[in-house]
């Protein structure tokens, strides 16, 4: 069957590939990563000790763009990498978890990654949030504040944000990048306190 776009044609073909654009493929790279070993020596404290919170979008994926090994670092992500309060929740859980087991120090270093050409921006026309607004039954005012103009304005907010939150552990360190989806730098935007 042929249902090859030109996108797909843009990629070379993976001869492992079951179904192109199906998660069978996704399933195929999982058996040679179980039959290498890959899952061998992954650890449940993050070897880094870095908490990422990114924009879902493909193009951003932490363990790509920072060079992420497995176990390397916690990631959340969510539609432009803001710091909702269900991610706040999230690193407030992380924080109680490495008090116990980490007695004295810093526990984490939480970096807020956002990005230009972020698709939240949408979150911004007022046709668009509306029809959303009324999907998932979120108030709209909420999701104008999750609109993302100015990555390095919003990833600044965020920080602040996070900082503020009492949930949270104060042995964290917080920072916020901007990562550029044209030259594929990350720059920081505020550096971690
Ligand atoms: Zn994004």
């Amino acid at each position: 069957m042929n249902t090859r776009t030109p996108t797909d044609q843009q990629q070379p073909p993976d001869s492992q590939s079951p179904e192109p654009g199906s998660f069978a493929t996704a399933l195929a790279r999982n058996r040679d990563f179980a039959a290498a070993g890959g899952h061998e020596g992954a650890v449940v404290l993050p070897t880094l000790r870095v908490f990422v919170i990114g924009c879902l979008d493909p193009r951003v994926d932490p363990a790509h763009i920072l060079g992420l090994e497995l176990s390397d670092a916690i990631v959340v992500r969510n539609v432009g990498g803001r710091v909702t309060p269900e991610v706040i929740d999230d690193v407030a859980f992380i924080s109680q978890i490495a008090e116990n087991v980490l007695p004295d120090g810093d526990l984490f270093e939480v970096a807020v990654l956002h990005h230009t050409q972020c698709g939240a921006a949408a979150l911004g026309d007022d046709d668009f949030r509306r029809a959303y607004a009324a999907r998932v039954g979120v108030d709209e005012a909420v999701l104008r504040e999750r609109a993302i103009a100015d990555p390095t304005a919003s990833v600044a907010a965020d920080v602040d944000r996070l900082r503020g939150s009492k949930a949270i552990s104060p042995r964290l360190r917080i920072s916020g990048h901007v990562y550029d989806v044209v030259t594929g730098l990350v720059a920081t935007v505020v550096p971690a306190e």
